[in-house]
């Protein structure tokens, strides 16, 4: 029983003389190339070249330190309940004293991990984030082949302590304050 009328019956006809010394369609696939030689190139030479990222790029995250130095993070969980891939896990601690220094408040965390994999970068733990702690940077992730280097912990994540080397997120941030 035929189900429809999408069948084609294929008709096996002879080949034409130009068909058949092939050089027509090699002539117009080079007539095709040469014609490319002249139009603006949609490729770039990557990595020599990078392409500008767009300004809402949302890419690698950052926990951020305070002007002291001090990790902003106070291990509050909210960018954890706020992520739907479930990506971020956490362990809180208690500042102890001397740790003034290090830590902005008195609760930090820890430990502090984002599976890379889980990850879709939507950046609801940015915004969920009430102390701006973590923020998503131009920052590419790279890929990688084993599965255990994707959970980024602390070392990965917090921006270093030295002023020259902290991460810039001015832009997110000004746009952070305005919603
Ligand atoms: S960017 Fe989205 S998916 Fe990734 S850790 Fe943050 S909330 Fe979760
Ligand atoms: S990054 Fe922000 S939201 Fe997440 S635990 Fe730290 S302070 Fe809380």
């Amino acid at each position: 029983m035929q189900l429809t009328n999408r069948s084609k019956v294929v008709v096996r006809k002879e080949m034409s003389l130009a068909e058949r010394l092939y050089l027509p369609a090699i002539l117009g696939g080079l007539f095709i190339t040469f014609k490319h030689f002249f139009r603006k190139k949609t490729t770039i030479s990557y990595p020599e070249v990078q392409r500008q990222f767009t300004p809402v790029y949302r890419g690698h995250h950052v926990l951020k330190r305070d002007e002291q130095g001090r990790e902003n993070c106070t291990a509050c969980g909210l960018c954890a309940v706020a992520c739907p891939a479930e990506a971020i896990t956490m362990t809180a601690a208690e500042r102890k004293p001397g740790e003034e220094k290090m830590y902005r408040e008195e609760k930090y965390a820890s430990v502090y991990e984002i599976n890379m994999l889980r990850c879709i970068f939507c950046g609801l733990c940015e915004e969920a984030c009430p102390k701006e702690a973590i923020f998503l940077t131009d920052k590419i992730v790279h890929s990688g082949y084993e599965r255990q280097g994707f959970i980024f912990g602390k070392d990965k994540l917090v921006e270093p302590v030295e002023a020259d080397k902290r991460v810039d997120i001015s832009g997110r941030l000004k746009a952070h304050r305005k919603n």
